[in-house]
């Protein structure tokens, strides 16, 4: 049995096999073989794994996302089998005498590489596919599970990991996160928090640890590797009492966001995709305060449609029944991306093509989002929300946009809510300094102490050696959020907090105080929050 120490970012106790999660891609090597059938058997039975794996995901994704997104594993086992694919990898075995792996890797790269030279860009963009489908063969050849091809319920380990694989893990399937690289505002961290899961950073990872039991102590960030029995049952213990500790929250459901001295709050959750929307209704939030679409668009390969679009946020809108349900626009870019912007590399990122910014550029890309919106909300009390503004020029700029949109859509005869709310992001010191002016111009403000913090202070949220230093509760923060509250009422607005620091307890009496009209929290941090403002004065 071995500990090993690191931060925790979500308390919890998980107990599990672990898993560890490569990054890097896999090496191929050519080798030759002189056994060229035992070569193609192994060929052939790695096909047919991937073929039910697509299977599964495409059943996974069915159910959680619909048909249209499902369609991608369709179409990827209909390539798997394609004639030519299988014909180049057998005929390479064969005539070059080399081994399975290497030959799906060369007829793969080959083909990607015909795919991206074609004029169409829907044949353009089948290269993705052709990779993917070949890294997954190699995968299963070299013994590798892959992080999105978990079987049974795991502990993942991993250097680091980007948002977007986060998203793709099967949540049924995870039990906790450990990783070496990351900080605790990093997008992953607050996925963790979405899903309930226990999570660790800065562990000095180790990968003969893959296969072994691991125990993640979320209080007291702590990693155990081998635990002997005795241990085990302590943290058996540990999870049950944490278990009665939350059924005790639950008593706190259907009561009211009211501290003693009869200030009242209201309490959101965040959400990523419709898929979290069953932890915001068992956590009894008053609405969403924060739906990061960007997530729809991390979850996928390519852009997603109106249509799919549309789909998501009916589905939020409907099932929050008339709660308010606030979604903000594509907020891509940084540690968020995803292949299919092609957003290429920046020196720095945060401060780099990003968000608002992306929507005002390629306004193909926003309208389609905004058209969606509007479109979902006919079906529910849907508000949007804009990302990353410094400025008042932005604002309207967006307004310019919207109302084109929604022109469109009159000339189309679509429902929409006409009066839809529109409110920004404060989360760059120039919108705190520039709120007063922008206050005159949107409906709400919901302030992102993730970036707020990040930009204030100048401290890459991403960078785990600064995590020890990157300080919400900093004066200049605290201060940010005061004048930014007092700016939004002098103006008859409303201001709510949807970064991480609205979960912090040890705050809500300042938020209070501030006169802060809402809280957004991931949904497992309601009932706490909840509890700390009745308890409040
Ligand atoms: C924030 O910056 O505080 C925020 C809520 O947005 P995100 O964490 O997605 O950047
Ligand atoms: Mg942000």
């Amino acid at each position: 049995m071995e500990n090993f120490s690191g931060k925790a970012i979500y308390k919890g106790v998980a107990i599990g096999k672990i898993v560890f999660g490569s990054k890097e891609k896999q090496q191929v090597r050519r080798t030759k073989t002189e056994d060229t059938a035992a070569e193609t058997a192994r060929y052939e039975a790695a096909k047919e794994k991937a073929l039910e794996q697509l299977q599964g995901l495409y059943e996974k994704a069915l159910k959680e996302v619909g048909e249209d997104n499902a369609a991608i594993f369709e179409v990827h086992q209909m390539m798997l089998e394609d004639d030519d694919f299988n014909d180049g990898i057998k005929d390479k075995i064969e005539n070059q005498q080399v081994n399975a792996e290497y030959a799906v890797a060369a007829t793969g790269d080959a083909m990607a590489e015909m795919f991206a030279n074609m004029e169409d860009e829907y044949f353009k963009a089948r290269a993705a596919d052709i990779k993917d489908i070949s890294e997954r063969v190699i995968n299963i050849l070299l013994g590798g599970g892959g992080l999105s091809r978990l079987t049974e319920p795991s502990i993942i380990v991993a250097e680091d990991l980007a948002p977007s694989e986060t998203i793709q893990l099967d949540k049924d399937k995870l039990l906790a996160f450990v990783t070496e690289l990351g900080s605790s505002n990093s997008h992953t961290a607050i996925l963790a928090r979405t899903m309930n899961l226990p999570a660790l950073i800065g562990v000095k990872i180790d990968k003969a640890w893959n296969g072994k039991i691991g125990i993640v102590d979320g209080c007291k960030g702590i990693f155990i590797i081998d635990p002997d029995e005795e241990t085990i049952e302590e943290y058996k213990a540990v999870q049950k009492k944490d278990s009665e500790k939350r059924e005790l929250l639950k008593n706190l459901k259907g009561k009211k966001n009211v501290s003693k001295s009869g200030k009242k709050i209201k309490l959101y959750a965040n959400i990523g995709k419709p898929a979290d929307l069953g932890s915001v209704i068992e956590n009894d939030a008053e609405g969403i305060g924060l739906f990061r679409s960007e997530f729809l668009y991390l979850d996928s390969d390519d852009f997603p449609t109106e249509e799919e679009q549309f789909a998501a946020y009916r589905k939020v809108a409907e099932t929050m029944a008339g709660k308010k349900v606030i979604i903000r626009t594509l907020d891509l870019g940084a540690d968020k991306q995803a292949d299919y912007f092609n957003l290429g590399k920046e020196d720095n990122p945060a401060m780099g093509y990003r968000a608002i910014r992306i929507c005002l550029d390629r306004q193909d890309i926003f309208k389609t989002q905004l058209r969606a919106l509007l479109r979902a909300s006919a079906f529910g009390n849907i508000a949007v929300m804009y990302p990353m503004i410094i400025s008042v020029d932005e604002v309207l700029q967006i307004k310019a946009i919207v109302e084109e949109v929604k022109e469109e859509l009159r000339s189309e005869k679509v429902k929409f809510n006409e009066n839809i709310e529109q409110g920004i992001m404060i989360e760059t010191p120039a919108s705190v300094i520039m709120s007063y002016e922008l206050a005159q111009n949107v409906d709400f403000f919901s302030i992102g102490t993730n970036d707020l913090t990040q930009y204030t202070l100048a401290i890459d949220r991403q960078n785990s050696k600064l995590d020890n230093i990157n300080d919400s509760h900093h004066p200049a923060v605290l201060r940010s959020i005061k004048t930014v509250a007092e700016n939004a009422h002098k103006a008859g607005i409303w201001v709510g907090i949807c970064g991480e620091l609205g979960a912090d307890t040890t705050l809500t009496q300042t938020f209070l105080d501030y006169g802060i009209d809402e809280l957004s929290v991931s949904p497992s941090f309601v009932l706490p929050v909840r509890k700390a403002v009745t308890e409040a004065d």
